[in-house]
């Protein structure tokens, strides 16, 4: 019996995204610096009157960003390197925004 099972791991991004190069590239870190200066170095849902913050409420309390994200992930055809493609996050609108692309 040769049965070819293909197993699918989606739970391992955050890792593979360590060890992309691309992550490490002199082209990754301009966008990146680019997307948190377009951002203020503020997370851009915490500023959007229309997104919940931590708290469930739409109350603005504006954290600074820690993650820079593609708004359409790579992996779904956004566009790796384009700044309009980014914006910048706190720690928890990334989580929210992690397991909505899944
Ligand atoms: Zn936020």
């Amino acid at each position: 019996m040769n049965i070819k099972t293909a197993t699918k791991k989606g739970s391992n991004a955050h890792r593979n995204r360590v060890r992309d190069p691309f992550y490490q590239s002199k082209q990754y870190k301009a966008w990146r610096k680019e997307v948190i200066a377009q951002s203020n170095g503020c997370c851009v849902h915490c500023r959007d009157p229309k997104i919940k913050n931590e708290n469930g409420t739409y109350a603005r309390i504006v954290k600074p960003g820690k993650v820079t994200d593609h708004i359409i992930p790579i992996k779904k055809g956004g566009a790796k390197l384009d700044v309009s493609n980014g914006q910048y996050l706190c720690s928890y609108h990334n989580n929210v925004k992690t397991a909505k692309d899944k």
